[in-house]
């Protein structure tokens, strides 16, 4: 079984490519966010656990999220391998999943890492704007309206949210980014991190991650 993590910053693209790669591999996508919620709904015991650390407005400690993702990994679907999603976040984090991992015998075989420049994440935030009437999401260098300020669908207005500006995206990517450079470097130093350039096509990014799982699409046409 091959225990992949998936790593990049906000922006990146790894909701893009993580049901990607889930897709080809036949291997579920474990992401932090949902396994609290469906464990915390399914009414499990550490759901109830995590429900009482939740609502008391505590963040939920690193070895409960091991336990979570243990208890995961032990499911059938889970079998022939998962991705891990928005977990481990800082080093102690994969420090602690690795020993609980060896503790069963197993361990995270690869690290893959989107990688993107911070200017180019930065430009993929600041520059996002949302029609007011529907919603829909345009991007000024990625993918402007036909009109300028218009959307397409609508013909609505498009407009910044505030928490889009330049300033506010760079102070929290690079505050995010920090714990990604030391869970990356923790998995460099173990010689399993795989970096891909996240500035290539979405089908290109999907074709680099999979062939550093050294998997290979049959060629086509
Ligand atoms: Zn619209």
């Amino acid at each position: 079984m091959t225990v992949a993590i998936l790593l990049g910053a906000p922006g990146a693209g790894k909701g893009t490519q993580a049901p990607l790669l889930s897709a080809s591999l036949g291997v579920p996508v474990l992401a932090s966010g949902d396994l609290l919620r469906s464990e915390v709904a399914a009414g499990s015991e550490i759901g109830r656990e995590v429900d009482a650390i939740m609502q008391s407005g505590e963040l939920v400690p690193d070895e409960v999220m091991v336990r979570l993702f243990l208890a995961r990994l032990g499911r059938d679907d889970a079998l022939g391998g998962a991705i891990l999603d928005g977990f481990p976040r800082t080093r102690p984090q994969a420090e602690a999943l690795d020993a609980a991992l060896a503790a069963s015998g197993r361990h995270v075989d690869k690290a893959l890492l989107i990688e993107v420049p911070i200017e180019d994440l930065i430009g993929r935030f600041a520059g996002r704007r949302i029609c007011k009437a529907g919603g829909h999401v345009y991007n000024d260098w990625f993918k402007p309206p036909k009109v300028w300020g218009i959307c397409d669908v609508d013909g609505s207005e498009l407009i910044h949210r505030a928490d889009d500006a330049e300033a506010t995206v760079r102070a929290r990517m690079e505050q995010q980014l920090g714990p990604l450079r030391d869970v990356a470097d923790y998995y460099r130093e173990q010689g399993i991190l795989v970096a891909v350039n996240g500035l290539q096509p979405i089908e290109d990014v999907a074709r680099d991650l999979l062939a550093a799982l050294g998997w290979h699409a049959a060629p086509t046409g």
